[in-house]
């Protein structure tokens, strides 16, 4: 069987002319050591926010962020055309991008006349990023040498209709990719596909949520029983702590699949979580490479047995902008059911809960939701739970200043004694108040919940235990 690899750019990756040369050559290049490549790309970095807050705000009658998007997303893409496709295929290319820069019109006049922008259509417009993006990468890497040929995922991935969150039916997925892209392989062409973007069974377009392409690289390098999957990003694969938030972050050169899920699901962005397992079970090879570096080893993901570092502190993760949730009331703890219906009603707002705490002595139950959801889950918790908040079984709803979760990664960490006392010491010296933990749940983990504004020196201190 042919070798066959795929890879995925991130927004930055094609973010600009240079950005994206540099993707183009990435790519042209792999085709020498791989039989067949298939690219997976993001919207160019930005569009895919504008694009959202745009529909959002045409909802509300405002057509200004638009106007804005509008004219960007038109400059930028016409921009990247003149300066890498080859000048035979640029009139094609600008005429592509001119009838999608007029469908977001459309689709922002319509929102704005109905004065709703529902979550399938809130799909369709986010759809715009990369079906603009593919079209431009794949004339770029025909530019630079290997033929490629744009496919949009509408055509591959089918989905459930879950707008803003779709789940992909892999039997169904696996059977179109193959259809499409094999013969596209076959002819030595280079697939571009959209990442992010699915079509439920009814063809309506679909996103598999924000920051999705990774996971678009995953299902797609599953249908097609390629060999490895590279992530191309802006930084230098998986880093001990997010560069952003932590001077000296290093790269981690291997980590385990439970070790990377971990650090994903509780904040670390350079991996989408659900683009793991699929890779996983199909005993797939996952890579984190640096676009701009891309001579760097970046992290490889391996099995758990592979995997080393045990009893260490690995690596730190951190899901910011949280708000705690308190429910207190002396009919609330031992009455069976009441716990199930609270996370119920806070499930329905779309939230997924993090971490949970209860008191059995304060007689409350408490848990982290995203700020800007707080009056949501709230609303949501008085309808579900309304006969108990009459019957004064559940007496008050408090909600916290701003929290964040911080996530230790420590493979072992149940059988390694003294871990999270160094952890606890280690944020008492710099006089960081913990607020809560869950401990116990996972071996590779630990969370601990801290006020925002202590975020940053809590990082900076436990980083000097890695
Ligand atoms: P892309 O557009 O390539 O998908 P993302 O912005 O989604 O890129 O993810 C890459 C970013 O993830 C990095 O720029 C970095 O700021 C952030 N990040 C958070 N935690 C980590 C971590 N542990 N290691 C590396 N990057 C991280
Ligand atoms: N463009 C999409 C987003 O910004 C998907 C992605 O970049 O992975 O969420
Ligand atoms: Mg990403």
């Amino acid at each position: 069987m042919s070798k066959r690899l795929v890879m995925k750019f991130g927004g930055t990756s094609v973010g600009t002319a240079a950005a994206m040369r540099q993707a183009a050559k990435i790519a042209v290049d792999a085709r020498r050591s791989w039989d067949e490549v298939v690219v997976v790309t993001s919207a160019l970095s930005g569009v895919t926010d504008g694009l959202l807050n745009s529909a959002r705000q045409a909802a509300r009658g405002d057509l200004g962020a638009f106007e804005q998007t509008r004219q960007e997303m038109y400059e930028r893409h016409h921009a990247l055309a003149d300066s890498l496709a080859a000048p035979a295929e640029r009139p094609a290319l600008h005429g592509e991008i001119n009838n999608l820069v007029a469908e977001f019109s459309n689709l922002c006049q319509a929102i704005n006349v109905l004065g709703e922008a529902s979550p399938r259509a809130l799909d369709a417009v986010a759809a715009l990023g990369e079906r603009l993006s593919v079209r431009v990468l794949a004339a770029a890497i025909s530019a630079a040498g290997a033929p490629a040929r744009w496919v949009e995922s509408t055509r591959l991935i089918c989905t459930d209709s879950r707008f803003q969150n779709a789940a992909p039916d892999a039997d169904e997925t696996r059977r179109r990719s193959q259809a499409v892209l094999l013969p596209l392989l076959e002819k030595g062409h280079i697939p571009v596909v959209t990442g992010f973007i699915g079509a439920d069974a009814g063809g309506r377009t679909t996103t598999l949520g924000r920051g999705g392409s990774d996971y678009s690289a995953s299902i797609l390098a599953v249908a097609l029983d390629a060999q490895e999957v590279w992530i191309w990003t802006d930084v230098d694969g998986v880093m001990t702590a997010d560069p952003r938030l932590v001077g000296g972050a290093r790269t981690i050169r291997e980590l385990s699949f439970r070790e990377v899920a971990e650090m994903a699901h509780y904040g670390a962005k350079v991996l989408h979580p659900k683009s793991i397992a699929p890779v996983i079970q199909a005993g797939i090879c996952l890579r984190v490479l640096n676009t701009f570096n891309p001579a760097g080893e970046g992290t490889r993901l391996v099995s758990e047995r592979e995997a080393n570092g045990h009893g260490t502190i690995k690596a730190l993760a951190a899901i910011r902008g949280l708000r705690l949730v308190t429910l207190s009331g002396t009919g609330m703890l031992g009455v069976p059911g009441v716990a199930g219906r609270i996370f119920s009603a806070a499930a329905t707002t779309g939230i997924s809960v993090p971490l949970i705490i209860e008191s059995t002595s304060e007689q409350a139950i408490c848990f982290p939701a995203p700020k800007e959801k707080i009056e949501e889950v709230l609303e949501s918790l008085y309808t579900h739970l309304g006969a108990e908040f009459q019957r004064g079984d559940i007496d008050r709803a408090a909600v916290s200043e701003d929290v964040d979760i911080i996530t230790v990664i420590s493979p072992g960490l149940r059988s390694t004694v003294g871990i999270a006392g160094q952890i606890f010491s280690t944020l008492a010296a710099q006089n960081i108040n913990v607020l809560g933990i869950s401990f116990g749940a996972s071996d590779v983990s630990i969370n601990l919940l801290v006020h925002a504004e202590t975020t940053r020196a809590a990082l900076q201190a436990l980083h000097t235990l890695i």
